[in-house]
Parts: structure tokens; C-alpha cells; sequence
């Protein structure tokens, strides 16, 4: 498939896009364009950049009733010279492939996703803010849209992108956020669907969310399905420690734990900021009687939306765990955001030019 791009674009005014631009907060604003295709028996096919706005979805639609649906985030760094460029975008390419496989739902040829999400940031690059921490996220997806009631995996599915101007994910920056541990609700089962990056996860995390936010606490960390021993991760960001060892420490990928792009490009920084990294099975209690001794220095979240977030506490019914330092968890922000905007070398070859 090709996307090609319209010759005669409709634009809204660069001058409202500049207003947008200053303050565009998270999700709430789309550029001109989408990307979308349709796949039946005959494969992949009616690829095109059509201007942004509503699909209209048969009510039968599957998606509608068994939430067959997967989707991806990446984002778009404009760099000080004017340019665009994508962080790691064939990660995101093959992960959707991966999650497609696991929800039933057909795969999207990594070249096609590609040239879907390139030739849609390029068209709608005008709107790539340049501010500080500002980025254009993208936003893949595909859904069953079978007009049928009887369940099995549909016949008919359909592809889009939109891309959405953002600025900081949470509105407090970079200052520390408390977490609470949920221990009584799962976001994922034990051999479920937490590989895969799809709505359903999410829909199975808010309720724990809401929890959480009544306790005072921004997001919540899930613990093992199977006896809530071990932790895994946040509602859609992975989890880290540092010790007092400098190692870096996150979840090994058992199959209930969402490969980030982010997560495993932090482990890959870790030796140049004096870390080792470590993938191995968290348990809970390591994690709260490190943050009280001191063996665990700092803790944090990281995910493509938020990058890294520091977190300032652990809490749950039982009690408080403070997490006092955040040296190394700004560092390794800084030195991914240094590469993502431009200011730093790109020694992994992760930045890919679109305009
Ligand atoms: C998307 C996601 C992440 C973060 O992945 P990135 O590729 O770093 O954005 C972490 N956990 C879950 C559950 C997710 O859906």
C-alpha cells in the first residue's frame, strides 16, 4: 500500500494551528489528516490519506461488542533545525504486528505501517510543535468491524492513524507523582492479553485507576494476576528501579508485561549513565523493604506519552514507601529526550528523518 498523499490538501490555518500549538495539552486536538485502509478476504487494500474526522461504524460492528481492537503510539520530535523526525517507529511496526496476532486480528505488513505513519506525519507536519518537551503523537490502531453478532475473530477490519499535537503528559512536568499497588484487581490475566497492545487492558485497568485517584494517587501498579507477589507494571507504562548498586531493574517480558519501546530503550542507555541493567522478577516486598532501607534509591514509570516519570511514592491500605531520590531516573530522561529532540548524538541509529 501506498498512502499517497493528496495533491490538494485542505489545511486549517497555520494560524490556528500556532494557537493550538502553544498549549495543545494531551490528545485533544487532531491535525488535518488520517491514515486508513480496509482489509476483507482479498488482503490489505483501499490505503489513503483522507482529511481527518468521523467513521461511521455499523452498531453490529464486532469491535462494538467483543473490543477486537489493537492499537500503537509513537511520536514526532521536531528537531531545532525545523525537521521531523520519528523515535524508533519500526519498534512500534513490528509490536503491532505481534499484538494483531494475539488478538485474532490480521497483520499489518511492517512496510505498510510504516509508510502510513511517515507519509501522515509528513503531511501534517506543520503541525509538529517545536516547543519545550512538545511532540506530535501518533496514533495507529485497527479494529474488527464485521457487522456480525456471532462470535469468532471478524472477516473485515479496518486500519487508521490519526496524530494529535502534545505537550507534557502529566501537568506537573517532571515533579514526582505517588503511585498506589493494586492487589485486589488485575489488569491482565496469566497467559492473557499482556503482551499485546490492545483497548482491552485498558479498559480492564480504569476501575483500579479510579481506586487510585481517590487515594490520592495519580496512577496505580499492578501485581501478578496469579498471587500478587511480584509487580509488573502501570496502566499503560512500564516500571523501573535503581539500586543502591546502580542497577536498573524493570520486569523481565513474561508475557503479562507490554514491551515499551521506552523501557527497552533505557536499558540500552543504562551502561553510559553508570548502570547495569537488570530484567528480572520484582517482588513487591523487595521493592518496599528497599525503598524503606535504602537498597532501592529511586523509582520510576516510563512509557512513550509520559517518557519517564518520577515516582515519589509507593503506597497502599498498609502503608507508605518513599521513594527521596530521583537523580539517575532525570538523567536517563535527559539523555532519551536529548536524543529524541536533537540535541544529543544518536548512537543506536533510533531517530528516522520524515520532512
Ligand atoms: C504502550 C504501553 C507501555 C509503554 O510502551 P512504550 O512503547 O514505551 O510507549 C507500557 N505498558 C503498557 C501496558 C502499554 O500499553
Amino acid at each position: 500500500m501506498t498512502f499517497d498523499i493528496p495533491k490538494d490538501p485542505t489545511f486549517l490555518g497555520d494560524d490556528v494551528i500556532a494557537e493550538i500549538n502553544i498549549d495543545p495539552g494531551f490528545g485533544e486536538y487532531f491535525t488535518d489528516h488520517m491514515a486508513l485502509a480496509d482489509y476483507d478476504e482479498t488482503g490489505w487494500h483501499n490505503d489513503r490519506l483522507v482529511p481527518y474526522g468521523a467513521i461511521p461504524m455499523d452498531p453490529a460492528g464486532a469491535v462494538f461488542h467483543y473490543a477486537q481492537e489493537i492499537f500503537e503510539g509513537l511520536k514526532a520530535y521536531r528537531h531545532a533545525d525545523g525537521s521531523v523526525w520519528l523515535f524508533r517507529p519500526h519498534s512500534n511496526a513490528v509490536r503491532f504486528m505481534n499484538s494483531a496476532r494475539r488478538m485474532a486480528l490480521p497483520e499489518l505488513p511492517e512496510e505498510d505501517f510504516m509508510t502510513s505513519v511517515v507519509n501522515l506525519a509528513k503531511l501534517d507536519a506543520r503541525w509538529v510543535p517545536g516547543g519545550d518537551e512538545q511532540s506530535l503523537y501518533l496514533r495507529p490502531f485497527m479494529m474488527a468491524n464485521e457487522s456480525f453478532l456471532g462470535v469468532r475473530a471478524a472477516k473485515t477490519v479496518m486500519y487508521c492513524c490519526i496524530a494529535s499535537p502534545v505537550g507534557a503528559y502529566f501537568n506537573s512536568g517532571v515533579q514526582p507523582v505517588d503511585i498506589w499497588v493494586v492487589q485486589e484487581m488485575s489488569r491482565v490475566a496469566q497467559d492473557g492479553t499482556g503482551s499485546a497492545k490492545c483497548g482491552g487492558n485498558y479498559a480492564a485497568s480504569l476501575l483500579a485507576g479510579e481506586v487510585g485517584y481517590q487515594k490520592g494517587c495519580s496512577q496505580v501498579l499492578f501485581t501478578d494476576a496469579t498471587n500478587h507477589t511480584y509487580v509488573e507494571e502501570l496502566g499503560g507504562m512500564n516500571f523501573f528501579m535503581v539500586t543502591a548498586k546502580n542497577e536498573l531493574v524493570t520486569p523481565d517480558l513474561n508475557g503479562n508485561v507490554l514491551a515499551g519501546v521506552t523501557r527497552d530503550s533505557l536499558l540500552a542507555l543504562a551502561p553510559s549513565l553508570g548502570l547495569t541493567p537488570v530484567e528480572r522478577p520484582i517482588k513487591l516486598s523487595e521493592v518496599y523493604e528497599g525503598l524503606d532501607s535504602g537498597d532501592v534509591k529511586e523509582v520510576f514509570a516510563c512509557g512513550t506519552a509520559a517518557v519517564v516519570g518520577p515516582i515519589g511514592a509507593l503506597k497502599d491500605e498498609n502503608g507508605t514507601h518513599l521513594a527521596s531520590e530521583h537523580a539517575k531516573t532525570l538523567e536517563l530522561r535527559q539523555a532519551l529526550c536529548d536524543i529524541q529532540w536533537g540535541r544529543a548524538a544518536d548512537p543506536f541509529n533510533w531517530m528516522m528523518r520524515v520532512a
